[in-house]
This record gives C-alpha cells, sequence and structure tokens, in this order.
C-alpha cells in the first residue's frame, strides 16, 4: 500500500528544522545576502547543535547522514533511513535559506562524499571535520571524466597537481575533497578522490566568486601545486578497474543529487507560500474545488506551479527512499535533480511575476529566491546532463553512445 505520509519517526526532525529555518535563517538571510563572503557567525551553534544530534545517534540530521548501510532490507522491504530523512531536513532548511544552508559548517557537500564512500577508518580520521567537494576545472565542468589534476604516488604519499573552481565551501572548509586522476591515459576508470587538509601547504587559494545567489556561501578557486597527501588520503579504492569505469566516483552523486534537489524543494516552496500569502492579501482566492481555468489567471499560473513543485518533492522523496533501501538510484537521482532544479527556477521567477513590484523588491526575499535558484539548476550537475543520464539509462546507452 502506498502511504505518503512523512513518517512518524522523521516528524520532529522536521519540526526542528523548520524552526531552525524560521528562528535563525529567516532573520539573517538578507543580511549574509548582502554581506556576501562575511562569514555568519550564527551557525556555529546551530553546526554544534547538529553535531550533538549525529553523536546521539538521530539519523538524518545533516548531510554525514547518506551513508548507505550495508545489509539494507531487500527489494520487498520498506526502510526510512537516514537519507529520507536528511531529504526533509534539507528541504525545511531551505525553505529558510539555502545559501546559509550551504554556509553550515561540518554540513558540506564533501561530508557527504565522505560519508558515500570512506572506509570506516577513514570516518574516524576524518569525521567531526567541515569538507568541501572540488571537481571542476577550467576545462572540466559537466564532463567530469575530463579532469586534468593528477595524483601521482610517490613512496607513502600522492602529490597533487591541477586547477579546481567553483569549490564551495572552498574557503571555510577544513578538508577538500579533491577528484583527481591516477593516469590519465587510463580514462574515467582512474579518477578517485582524495581529502586534502585546507591548511596544506600545497594548497592556495587564488579568490573568491562573486556571485548571482547563495551570497552567504563562499565558493573558492584554488590550484595545487606538489600538494603532497597521505597514501590514505584516497577515498575508496586505489585500483583502476576499467570494468567499473567511473561507477565508485559516481556513487558518491547518487546521494548527494537528492540533497541538491532537496534544496530546490525548499527554495521552491518557500516562494509559493509566500505568493499564497501576497495573492491572499491582494484578494486573490485559491479554491481548490474549482477547475483552475475556471479562476482568475492567477490563480491558474499558481496551481500550475504548485503541482510542479509536487511533483519534483515526491521524485527526490523517492530518489532517497530508494538509497534508504539499497536500490540502484542513479536514474531516481537525476530525474529529481533535473525536475526539481528546473521546477525551482521556473516557481521562483514565476512568483516574482505573481506578485509585480513587491515580488522583484528587496522588501520581499522573493527577489532574492529567484537568484537563489538557479544554481541548484546547475551545480551537482546542469539539468540538461540529469537528462542526458536519464535518457542513457532508459535507452540503454553508454556515455559514449549518447553525449
Ligand atoms: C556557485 C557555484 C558553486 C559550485 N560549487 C561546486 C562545488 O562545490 N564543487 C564542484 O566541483 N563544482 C562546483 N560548481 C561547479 C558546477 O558543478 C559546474 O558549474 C557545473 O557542473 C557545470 O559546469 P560548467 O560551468 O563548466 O558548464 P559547462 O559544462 O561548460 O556547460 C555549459 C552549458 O552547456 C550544457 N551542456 C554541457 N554539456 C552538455 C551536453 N552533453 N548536452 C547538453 N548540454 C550540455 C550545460 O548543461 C550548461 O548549460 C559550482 C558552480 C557554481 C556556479
Amino acid at each position: 500500500m502506498i502511504n505518503l505520509e512523512i513518517p512518524k519517526k522523521f516528524q520532529p526532525l522536521v519540526s526542528q528544522a523548520h524552526q531552525v529555518a524560521t528562528e535563525v535563517f529567516r532573520p539573517i538571510s538578507r543580511k549574509y545576502d548582502e554581506a556576501e563572503h562575511a562569514y555568519p557567525n550564527e551557525l556555529d551553534m546551530l553546526a554544534s547543535l547538529i553535531d550533538g544530534m549525529n553523536e546521539g545517534g538521530d539519523s538524518g540530521a545533516g548531510a554525514t547522514g547518506v551513508r548507505r548501510e550495508s545489509g539494507g532490507k531487500s527489494e520487498e522491504g520498506n526502510r526510512n533511513g537516514s537519507n529520507l530523512a536528511t531529504v526533509l531536513g534539507i528541504i525545511e532548511l531551505c525553505w529558510g535559506d539555502v545559501g546559509l544552508l550551504l554556509s553550515m559548517p561540518r554540513q558540506g557537500l564533501g561530508n557527504s562524499a565522505i560519508a558515500s564512500v570512506a572506509s570506516e577508518e577513514q570516518l574516524e580520521r576524518y569525521g567531526g571535520k567541515w569538507a568541501a567537494m572540488a571537481i571542476t576545472e577550467p576545462e572540466a565542468g559537466s564532463d567530469s571524466a575530463a579532469i586534468r589534476t593528477t595524483a601521482e604516488l610517490d613512496g607513502d604519499e600522492y602529490v597533487l597537481n591541477g586547477e579546481k573552481i567553483f569549490v564551495t565551501s572552498g574557503d571555510r572548509a577544513e578538508l577538500i575533497v579533491v577528484w583527481a586522476t591516477l593516469d590519465p591515459s587510463k580514462g574515467r576508470a582512474a579518477i578517485k578522490s582524495f581529502i586534502v587538509e585546507r591548511d596544506n601547504p600545497g594548497l592556495k587559494l587564488d579568490r573568491l566568486e562573486h556571485k548571482l545567489g547563495i551570497r552567504a556561501s563562499d565558493t573558492a578557486n584554488f590550484t595545487l601545486q606538489d600538494c603532497r597527501v597521505p597514501k590514505a588520503a584516497l577515498l575508496g579504492s586505489p585500483e583502476i578497474d576499467v570494468k567499473q569505469g567511473f561507477g565508485g566516483a559516481m556513487q558518491t552523486f547518487d546521494n548527494t543529487r537528492p540533497l541538491v534537489a532537496a534544496m530546490a524543494v525548499g527554495v521552491t516552496r518557500a516562494s509559493l507560500e509566500r505568493t499564497g500569502e501576497l495573492l491572499a492579501e491582494a484578494g486573490v482566492e485559491i479554491d481548490y474545488d474549482l477547475p483552475a481555468l475556471s479562476q482568475p489567471a492567477a490563480v491558474a499560473r499558481f496551481l500550475e506551479m504548485e503541482a510542479d513543485y509536487e511533483a519534483a518533492r515526491l521524485l527526490t522523496l523517492h530518489a532517497a527512499w530508494m538509497a534508504d533501501n539499497s536500490r540502484p538510484n542513479s536514474l531516481q537521482a537525476s530525474m529529481a535533480k533535473a525536475k526539481a532544479g528546473r521546477t525551482c527556477v521556473d516557481v521562483a521567477l514565476g512568483c516574482v511575476e505573481l506578485c509585480g513590484a513587491a515580488g522583484y523588491g528587496e522588501d520581499e526575499l522573493l527577489e532574492k529566491w529567484a537568484r537563489d535558484s538557479k544554481i541548484l539548476d546547475i551545480f551537482e550537475g546542469t539539468q540538461q546532463i540529469q537528462l542526458l543520464i536519464v535518457a542513457r539509462q532508459l535507452l540503454g546507452k553508454s556515455s559514449a553512445e549518447l553525449r
């Protein structure tokens, strides 16, 4: 029997996250949009609270909640685990402010990557630290198989050389998960991720980006020059398994794409809720018992956007639920990311449009959400790339056959 309610056990987490979004994020949302590159100190206490919740075993209280436990239930099982909990928490927090969520200490996408693929020993060593994720390079964005940063084994250390751009939390995090190739001639199978301490002398911060949205979140560019890391800093297996190809590295995305989709769902809901209130203040009532087309045009548009929101939300929950139940979810993770990213941009701009001058002015957060939304359609793989992945999976084509 299908049951679309939020599992009872996650309701306290959802309401706590909503409270944080309302009482901590929303009041400082505009302040850190304007003060780009200033660190939101208000988040320190909150991050400690989340650490405490994680230590107390509360599943899904942050980015580290996406580890796939072995021994998940079989196809017939139904487990609502930490992936679903994390997604639900993120939706609430991003209803508050997505830039601030991205600035939360120890909750970076690098933390999710570590949680997804690190050995128990690595979890022990690197757990509790804030980790950013560095894949993108000047010549490698959507095509992450094209990365040029190299990792050469020298005794007990790897030596990394290359350039990384657009690293979210790169300036503030304590660790950077760097993607590099062990052997450029061996293609995608040779790409591995390495944990680099932020204070490693071989890692040089080049500059911070100025951006359209998520201005509370820092975005850094780095050069890696003879950057030495211990052998044990390689995440996962050091073997170059040509048969497995990119599988190992891509496994991270199956866990992190639903998280970014969840961010988009949160921003979408924020825009819709505020627009509904402003429409009501303007005397435009939504009647859910009447067909959309027999109501004012603004209501018809609003209902259309709500339907898109609901579709994005359900796809996101589905992708996370599959991860909790140890089912392969690359297809669903990409579907969720594509739909939620596109919906977030369409709805945020649609809400600005419906609210007219109120939507465009800085007295409301609607204009900010319209700016914040676009990145959710870009990072962790653009909408176009997600659609390509979906097409490949549905048609049974390889990345060489369909590009
Ligand atoms: C604010 C911000 C934060 C970021 N944070 C991180 C981070 O923490 N870590 C990290 O590694 N990266 C990060 N990125 C980088 C982000 O993941 C890349 O920008 C993204 O993957 C797209 O790469 P690109 O910018 O090089 O665009 P390109 O790959 O050059 O793509 C340009 C356009 O062409 C389209 N396109 C490309 N190939 C195809 C194709 N085969 N078919 C159809 N369309 C195609 C794309 O969808 C896009 O619309 C961040 C970027 C920004 C802006």
